[in-house]
């Protein structure tokens, strides 16, 4: 087991700081931290407050394993009662309603807000810019009601950071297995040529040694993990050390599995990778089987907080949630489909089809 060295230039200073500066020091409004200024900002004086960063290290997998750092000394759980999401705020600051819903039903629990994160991607995109982005998108869903896409606002719109592990590992791989590839065979019978394919089974065997550098795990059930995949990149290599700083004006979602379960859904997609990157070395048309045993080695991982901005709109009663990434604007979620544009497509798609298969008719027959 490895000791993780302390990172130089961070010490206790910053840490002072930290706890000290949620309040203005010229009118004492609350401050907040400014995606534009990466710095804390008083909205009401204008006063521009800057902090110290590190970039932080990735941590040795064995720290996982041991007491972590809680965060609930420096933050407090709220639940919604409309939807049930949980969010993490700083303790000097509540929350006034919920990101996913807009419900101001959020009521504090006792619940703890868990390990506390050891990075942070700061927020790069004001809120502003985020409800900009979404009014861009919306206009360009062909199958969103005309209505809804001249008219959709979002009801809300709070950057909520998403909870997530990276995880680093050195891998060798043992793999053995069984492909088949089509082969086309001439026969002549009775002086008749007849061609035929079969199929020709080989076996196959090797090592395979790779790298795999922040494979990003979702912590959240808030978000799907399709969404973040979506959303990405979020730059995580140069993520930040977390600092309480990064929350002020902000959320986080709480995280709902633990980096241990996050490893594990981590292992399943390294494996998925691997096993693409053994088969392309290949030629074949069908796998029979295949048989791998990974080896990991100097694995490494961050508790990391994705800048998110969430926001929802509602259409004839129902809500539909969409997702900014903070750092890069990229933006996914679902909108009202309009069931006439679905229908006249459907239409369309089959009035080409036809039209297809008629040239190939006239052309062919
Ligand atoms: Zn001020
Ligand atoms: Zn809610």
């Amino acid at each position: 087991m490895q000791e993780t060295e302390s990172i130089p230039g961070y010490g206790e200073q910053e840490r002072e700081l930290t706890t000290d500066v949620s309040k203005c020091p010229s009118c004492g409004a609350n401050l907040v931290f400014s995606p534009e200024e990466q710095a804390l900002k008083c909205n009401h004086c204008d006063t521009v407050l800057s902090f110290q960063k590190a970039r932080t290290e990735e941590q040795d997998f064995s720290k996982l394993l041991e007491t972590q750092n809680a965060w609930s000394d420096e933050t407090t759980v709220y639940v919604c009662n409309n939807c049930g999401a949980k969010e993490i705020v700083p303790r000097e600051s509540i929350a006034r309603h919920c990101p996913f819903c807009g419900t101001t039903n959020v009521v504090e629990t006792q619940e703890l807000s868990g390990l506390k994160p050891n990075a942070v991607v700061p927020f790069r995109i004001t809120k502003e810019n985020a409800v900009e982005r979404f009014k861009a998108w919306v206009k360009k869903k062909i199958f969103a009601p005309r209505e809804f896409k001249r008219s959709a606002r979002p009801e809300t719109v709070d950057g909520a950071y998403n909870p997530a592990f990276t995880y680093d590992a050195n891998t060798f791989t043992f793999y053995q297995g069984r492909l088949g590839r089509y082969k086309t065979v001439t026969t002549r019978v009775n002086g008749k040529t007849t061609t035929r394919r079969v199929l020709e089974y080989f076996n196959i065997h090797g090592t395979y040694s790779s790298f795999f550098d922040d494979v990003l795990i979702q912590a959240s059930g808030a978000v799907p993990q399709k969404t973040l995949d979506k959303l990405q990149p979020f730059d995580t290599n140069n993520a930040q050390e977390y600092s309480q700083n990064y929350m002020h004006g902000f959320t986080a979602n709480q995280y709902t599995k633990d980096g241990i379960k996050c490893w594990e859904e981590a292992r399943g997609a390294i494996g998925r990778m691997i096993k693409e990157a053994v088969l392309r070395k290949y030629t074949y048309d069908v796998v029979v089987n295949f048989d791998a045993r990974t080896e990991y080695s100097d694995v490494k991982f961050k508790y990391v907080l994705l800048p998110l901005y969430v926001g929802h709109c509602t259409w004839h009663k129902k809500l539909y949630n969409f997702f900014v990434n903070g750092f890069n604007g990229k933006i996914h979620g679902k909108t009202p489909l309009s069931p006439l544009r679905v229908i006249l497509a459907a239409a369309l798609g089959a009035a080409v089809l036809g039209g297809i298969i008629a040239v190939v008719v006239l052309f062919v027959l």
